[in-house]
Formats: C-alpha cells, sequence, structure tokens
C-alpha cells in the first residue's frame, strides 16, 4: 500500500468514526433527575403513610394521578385524549401520516397498599422519551402513540378493551376502589355505553412497555436491562388427597391413611421437581386445607392449589406430567387417592416479538449496557397488546427484588436507561417495516 492510498484509508476511518459519533450523539440522554421528580410528584396522588401508594383504578387518587400525566403529555406537545375504556392515548405525527403508530407506555394505577415504580416508571419513561424527541427535534416517520392503561392491576378493561377481548358482562363487576368497573370506566373519561368502541379497527406498528422487573434478578446480578421474552403462562388445579379420617388418640402410627401426611409429601416433591427440573419454570402451592381440621382427628381429606408458570403451554403440560408421577408414589406408599381437577381458563403465555428484541438488544449494546433475556413471572399490559401487534418489553432493576409494597425502588439512573432504550427502541422500529 502506498502513502497516499493509507492516507486516504485512514480519511475514510476517522470519517466513518466521526459520523457514527455524531449520530450516537444526536440522541440525547434521558434526565434522571426530572424522571426521580417526576416520580415523587406522582407518588404523592394516594400516598399512604406507609410511603406507598393506595392509587387504585377510579378512586380520587387514580383520577388525580391521571390528570397530573395528561398535563405533563400535553406540555410536551402531545395531541391527548381519553378513549371509550378510559385509556390516555397522547399522540405525536410522524411524517407519514397513513403509517401506523409505534405505541408505548404503562399504568399508573396501583394496587392497595403499593409502591411508586410499578408501571409509573414505564409511563414517566414513555413521557422521557417524547421529550427526548422534542429536544432533539426529532419527527419520526411513524407517528408515535404514548398510552396510559386503564386498571391495569385490577381488571385489566384498559388493554382488553383495546385489543377487543373485553366482555361487556364485566361491566357491572366491582373493583378494588369500590365502583364497578363500569362506573368506574365513566369515572375517569371513558364511556362504558361505548366501551365496544375503544377496540382499535386500525392496525398499530408495534407496541413497546417499559417496566420495573418486579423480581430480583437484574439487581442480583448488578445488570442494567432485562429484555424481556415473554410474559409466561399460568395454570391452576384443584389438589384433592382423600384418606381416612380416624381417632388421633386410639388408631396407631402404622397404617393410618392421614391425607395431611402424604399432602406434605406431595407439596414437597412439587417444589423438588419443579427446582430440579431444567428450565424456568415454577410452581407454587399456595392454599392448603385440612378436613375436618380438628386436632384430635387424622385428617381424611386434604384440599390444595397448584399453580404452574412457564413461557411455553408445553412445558407446562410437561412440569405437570412430572407432577402427577410423584402424586402416583404418594397415592402407593399413603394408601391414598389423589385426584387433580384442572381450573378453567388458563392464562396463555404471551411471548414477546423477537425482531423487537433484537432490536431492544442493539438498542442496549449502543449505549453500552448490560442486559439479559428473561421471561416476565408477573402479568404486564404487554401481554394483551402481544396477539395484535409485534410487541416488546424493556425490563429495568426492582431494588432487592420488592414490589406491590412501599418498599418498592428503582434507582434514577436506572429509569433513564430504560427511557434511553425506550427511545432508540421507538426508532429502531420506526425504521423497521414488518410484513
Ligand atoms: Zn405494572
Amino acid at each position: 500500500m502506498n502513502n497516499s492510498i493509507s492516507y486516504k484509508v485512514a480519511v475514510v476511518c476517522w470519517l466513518v468514526l466521526i459520523t457514527s459519533f455524531i449520530q450516537a450523539g444526536e440522541l440525547p440522554l434521558a434526565n434522571a433527575e426530572r424522571m426521580k421528580n417526576r416520580i415523587i410528584a406522582l407518588s404523592h396522588f394516594g400516598k399512604n403513610v406507609h410511603g406507598g401508594v393506595d392509587r387504585t383504578a377510579f378512586s380520587d387518587a387514580d383520577i388525580s394521578g391521571r390528570a397530573y400525566i395528561s398535563a405533563l403529555m400535553r406540555d410536551a406537545g402531545l395531541d391527548v385524549h381519553i378513549d371509550y375504556a378510559g385509556n390516555i392515548i397522547g399522540r405525536r405525527a410522524g411524517t407519514q401520516p397513513l403509517f401506523a403508530p409505534i405505541m408505548f407506555g404503562s399504568h399508573t394505577d396501583s394496587v392497595p397498599g403499593g409502591g411508586n415504580y410499578d408501571g409509573d416508571v414505564g409511563v414517566i419513561g414513555a413521557l422521557e422519551a417524547i421529550e427526548l424527541l422534542n429536544t432533539g427535534n426529532i419527527v419520526t416517520r411513524h407517528p408515535l402513540e404514548m398510552i396510559v392503561f386503564a386498571d391495569e392491576e385490577g381488571s385489566m378493561v384498559g388493554n382488553m378493551a383495546l385489543v377487543g377481548i373485553f366482555s361487556a358482562d364485566a361491566l357491572s363487576n366491582g373493583s378494588s376502589s369500590g365502583f364497578t368497573l363500569g362506573d368506574g370506566v365513566d369515572r375517569i373519561g371513558g364511556d362504558q355505553t361505548k366501551i365496544k368502541q375503544a377496540r382499535r379497527s386500525t392496525p398499530i406498528h408495534a407496541f413497546v412497555e417499559l417496566h420495573i422487573e418486579q423480581g430480583g434478578f437484574l439487581d442480583e446480578k448488578s445488570l442494567d436491562i432485562g429484555i424481556v421474552e415473554g410474559i409466561v403462562g399460568i395454570h391452576w388445579w384443584d389438589v384433592v388427597v382423600k384418606g381416612v379420617a380416624n381417632h388421633g388418640g386410639t388408631t396407631p402410627m402404622p397404617g393410618r391413611r392421614d391425607a395431611l401426611v402424604a399432602a406434605s409429601k406431595l407439596v414437597i416433591g412439587i417444589n423438588d421437581r419443579a427446582t430440579t427440573m431444567p428450565g424456568r419454570q415454577v410452581a407454587t402451592v399456595g392454599k392448603i386445607q385440612a378436613f375436618p381440621g380438628a386436632p384430635n382427628v387424622i385428617p381424611g381429606k386434604v384440599e390444595f392449589s397448584l399453580e404452574i408458570r412457564d413461557l411455553e403451554t408445553e412445558k407446562i403440560n410437561q412440569v405437570f406430567e412430572v407432577i402427577k408421577g410423584e402424586a402416583r408414589a404418594v397415592e402407593e406408599e399413603m394408601n391414598v387417592e389423589i385426584t387433580f381437577e384442572a381450573l378453567t381458563p388458563h392464562l396463555r403465555p404471551a411471548p414477546t416479538d423477537v425482531r423487537i428484541r433484537r432490536l431492544i438488544e442493539q438498542s442496549v449494546s449502543t449505549l453500552d449496557l448490560s442486559y439479559q433475556h428473561m421471561p416476565s413471572g408477573a402479568g404486564h399490559d404487554a401481554q394483551n397488546m402481544a396477539p395484535i401487534t409485534p410487541t416488546g418489553m424493556i425490563f429495568v432493576p426492582s431494588r432487592g427484588g420488592i414490589s406491590h409494597s412501599p418498599m418498592e425502588y428503582t434507582a434514577p439512573h436506572d429509569m433513564a436507561n430504560g427511557a434511553d432504550v425506550l427511545l432508540r427502541t421507538i426508532l429502531k422500529l420506526d425504521e423497521t417495516e414488518f410484513e
């Protein structure tokens, strides 16, 4: 290579470097302080003495919190309206008005005695992405729609009505705030008589939700971002163990057909098998009752709950088959009878879109953040969006894995990382056409 060629190569390399640097530098970074202050401001609506919030859907606190967020959305230049289901939607025009919108957001309602980050980080993060687009004078091709879903923690009426799976029969159901769902929807600016029309009849390009992990995986491993592979499916069973009730004083130990001892062996078996089987399945016995339930009577019958969760229905079935095998062994050993009654409907797993996972991964990499692909063991708005549009989900760490509690905490820099990843993912989605 002569000198002039190597000089040209060096110049080209430099240009490429500078261009990519400028491109990366063009995008402003999220303002962690602003996000923190907005979380604190939002936490005043429904604040309780424990430092958490009681901002259950449709309550006065929910209405005030939503008004606070709506005002911020308008200040950020969004065209804000409330749909018939009570979802707040803020639209930012794109250069191609006929393109399907890119939707992103989460919820601001809480469980009773909830924390200040569940849902809120996704909403404040979505708002932050809008602020950064404004700062950077960036206009996307696709219109953008920031959404605050109605009643995520209770009925999921917001996302279900939007995707067209909400049954109007449920409008008379109660809610944590004491109002019926229908009256609640009316209270937050929806219209229960038109709830069917909340269904989106036009396509959505993609949906992305930023959320706190609500588990301890990222925090424990000191990882910045979780790329969610999907929201797990859940199957439930009622398990009945039948033995023989008898006198606790006069029946010798050998030969007893004690349903509770048999159930105990099975509960331990379920835990052992779910722990040692390869995979990330979880199985839980959360409720148990012995009959007749007297100190001096050998229990003749035990009823308990069984719940299995996994990203794949097939895996849930496999785990269940193994548990049934355990049950047969206990039946034999203890001379009892064990039956499983499946409760329906099952919650089907909602896998996220693998193409969006890749875009999130690329976004994380440009920011030099650490990450891990992972399932979500908790339910989210994204789970009902996934069947109708390519859906992605970004997790940020929850300190100590604590959620649905006043102890819930996500550090400002983690929230900012989440907003940065969300923004970059939105911009990549804007350049991606799905078939
Ligand atoms: Zn949530």
